[in-house]
């Protein structure tokens, strides 16, 4: 590899390094002015133009250098390249929290009238965005029970839909797609599949070779690692065609500000990633700052590392639980008794990542106890942290929910969710010993009162 200062993109995504080279190398570019080996902190508001004419260049996007952070920002660019080689991306645009990634990935797609189809088990904060946001802006939306039942798709297709999306591996459940199944029903009827990737993260899959069009991340999870930055990112595969079936008519019109080009014009297979970042993520504003940006490039260098041991402590954590009597059941991929095994087996390289649910025997009074006796595990709504976290789903992500809907996601009054984290498995391990005891004392003290009744009957 060039050590060379005059090379901008010292490593690109068109190299085919190894996933850990290209964590700590991919989009790199030296600093051209002192030779700093780490990505600076460009924390400027705004970038200044040498003169007149340097600035009306930029306006008219014929000067690819930066104008304004909230559009672009230099540190943050480096992040956006090395994100998207890692998910085998051709583009990548860097927002303030997964949140505002979906919303954005989804809103450069999506206007009143038109329709998403989406799996239906899928992170709770993504499905009140499209059920309530998207629905008061006119977007329909459906939900898909089955998300690996390719007829219950085609069946929920409309003329309106433009979106279809899923999890790659589903929150809280870890439930495995089939993404080549379902980009390929969309892609039959021009129809973008769009990933969310937080819990895989590119390590274990990378839902772009398999026909997704588009990736989201929560990179407040795993990429940042470290529980201590929020952000999101929008990974664009770059090979969707916009424009054969004439579905997304905002990147084929001739635009005022491209000149009278359109963004499929202008930006040919980055259209839509040149629209997100220029439409939707400047005027609605929701900017990664420079600094988390930084953050969560340091959490990248070492994903791979973490996601490994993760998905280690994980599986000898679910396997552990799986013969205690106080569980009923265990939702890991990663056990060979699981539906969804030989789905993750096909799409799951290094491991079956680490946020998953078990459920206890005895109910939400069970769970109270066991939430209460943790000690080492961190009770948390957060995921993909390096430390191990525990929560109550139905008391918490999923309270406001009726009854009826808790059952439709599989959310029992007994499931906790679990993110493990990298610490010694052992020591997880008899932490939730220690509180799987202490659901079954509760359990016994139940069970000694009517039974010393009876004795005293009998005696
Ligand atoms: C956490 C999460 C989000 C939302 O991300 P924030 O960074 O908290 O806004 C979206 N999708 C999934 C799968 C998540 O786990």
């Amino acid at each position: 590899m060039t050590q060379s200062r005059s090379a901008s993109h010292a490593l690109g995504p068109e190299q085919t390094f190894g996933f850990s080279t290209s964590q700590v190398h991919a989009g790199e570019q030296v600093d051209s002015g002192h030779g700093a080996r780490i990505n600076p902190i460009y924390l400027s508001a705004g970038f200044v133009f040498d003169d007149f004419d340097e600035a009306r260049a930029r306006f008219a996007g014929e000067d690819d250098g930066y104008m304004y952070t909230r559009v672009a920002n230099p540190t943050n660019a480096a992040v956006e390249r090395r994100i998207a080689a890692l998910e085998h991306g051709a583009g990548a645009l860097v927002v303030g929290s997964g949140q505002a990634a979906v919303s954005v990935a989804l809103l450069s797609l999506l206007r009143a009238g038109d329709h998403v189809l989406s799996a239906r088990r899928i992170y709770e904060g993504t499905r009140g965005l499209l059920r309530e946001n998207f629905e008061r802006f006119g977007i329909e939306v459906d939900f898909v029970d089955d998300a690996n039942d390719p007829d219950e798709w085609r069946r929920r297709i409309r003329p309106q839909t433009r979106v279809l999306f899923g999890e790659s591996i589903a929150n809280p459940r870890n439930e495995i797609l089939d993404i080549e199944l379902v980009a390929r029903l969309g892609a039959e009827r021009g129809i973008p599949l769009v990933i969310d990737n937080t819990l895989a993260t590119p390590y274990l899959v990378r839902p772009i070779e398999h026909g997704a069009a588009v990736v989201v991340h929560s990179a407040s999870k795993f990429l940042a690692g470290h529980g201590a930055s929020l952000g999101g990112v929008i990974v664009d595969s770059g090979s969707f065609d916009w424009v054969g079936h004439g579905l997304f008519e905002h990147l084929t019109r001739p635009d005022a500000a491209g000149g009278g080009k359109s963004y499929a014009q202008a930006y040919g297979p980055d259209a839509y990633l040149a629209y997100a970042r220029h439409v939707i993520a400047a005027r609605l504003g929701p900017a990664l700052s420079p600094l988390h940006a930084f953050l969560l490039e340091q959490g990248i260098e070492t994903l791979s590392l973490r996601v490994e041991r993760h998905s280690a402590n994980a599986l000898a954590v679910a396997r552990w639980l799986q013969t205690r009597p106080e569980v009923d059941h265990v939702d890991y991929a990663g056990l060979e008794s699981n539906q969804g095994h030989q789905l993750a087996q096909r799409y799951l390289a290094h491991g079956f990542g680490s946020v998953f649910s078990f459920s206890l025997k005895g109910g939400q009074d069970a769970a109270a106890t066991f939430i209460d006796a943790l000690q080492l595990f961190s009770r948390m709504t957060h995921l993909g942290d390096v430390r191990s976290l525990a929560i109550h789903a139905a008391t918490t992500s999923h309270a406001h929910l009726s009854g009826r809907e808790r059952d439709e996601l599989g959310i029992d009054d007994g499931l906790v969710r679990l993110s493990v984290g990298i610490e010694d498995a052992d020591d997880l391990i008899r932490d939730l010993q220690r509180a799987l005891t202490a659901v079954a004392d509760l359990a016994s003290d139940d069970l000694v009162a009517p039974h010393r009744d009876h004795l005293a009957a009998t005696l």
